[in-house]
């Protein structure tokens, strides 16, 4: 089974992330927890070209340097891992580039054509099962960032950061529905506790634990 976490800058991934890491241990599920861009040597090194750059690349590079990431990490690491019988948990994958690059950065067809490309081995295409998508609005994911952001940072979020966030939650809403079927959606915005609540409960569901 392949699960995708996904969800806005602030949404909490991360604290999830460790606490589902600690539930599946505590179950003796085996697992491999890893992350996009990066969770093997070269793509990690993609994921420092991409987050590093002063100025913007063009939306279309940044998108094939992600698609790039993806398709290594997904054969070196994710495949072996799934045909191995082992649970993949990813922090963000497809739905991500769908979400940031497709509707953020509003390159819209494109990233789906790439995506589908990167994600082909054997004839097959490689989604997530399961998307779990923590639902945060970009205010209040935000504002939790800016909670933790030194001051300068601040006004490189003011600049440009607000209406690509909408963009990108509209965007995530929309695939949603339009992957209704791969989507599971948490309420990203009650405490971390609840959160960790409703994603166990989905996990349990998932597992049979
Ligand atoms: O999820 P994580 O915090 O590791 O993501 C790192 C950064 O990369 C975030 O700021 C996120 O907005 C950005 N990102 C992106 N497009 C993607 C994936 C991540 O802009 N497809
Ligand atoms: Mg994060």
């Amino acid at each position: 089974l392949f699960i995708a976490i996904e969800g806005m800058d602030g949404s909490g991934k991360t604290s999830q992330l460790e606490r589902i890491k600690q539930y599946l241990t505590e179950k003796k599920v085996s697992f491999l927890s890893t992350r996009e861009p990066g969770g093997i040597p070269v793509s990690e090194q993609i994921r420092n070209v991409i987050l590093n750059v002063d100025n913007h690349m063009s939306g279309l590079t940044e998108c094939l340097l992600y698609a790039s990431a993806r398709r290594e990490h997904l054969i070196q690491k994710v495949i072996p891992a799934v045909q191995s019988g082992q649970l993949v948990i990813c922090d963000r994958y497809v739905m991500s580039s769908l979400a940031y690059q497709g509707y953020g950065r509003e390159l819209g067809q494109a990233v789906l054509d790439i995506n589908r490309l990167a994600i082909q081995v054997d004839q097959r295409e490689y989604w997530a099962d399961v998307n779990i998508y923590i639902n945060v609005r970009p205010e209040v994911g935000l504002e939790r960032i800016m909670a933790k952001t030194s001051d300068r940072e601040i006004n490189r979020l003011d600049l440009e950061a607000i209406d690509f966030h909408h963009r990108v939650y509209e965007g995530y809403t929309k695939l949603s529905t339009q992957y209704a079927e791969q989507f599971i959606i948490i309420n990203g915005e009650q405490s971390e506790e609840e959160v960790f609540e409703e994603i166990r409960h989905v996990l349990e569901k998932l597992l049979a634990v």
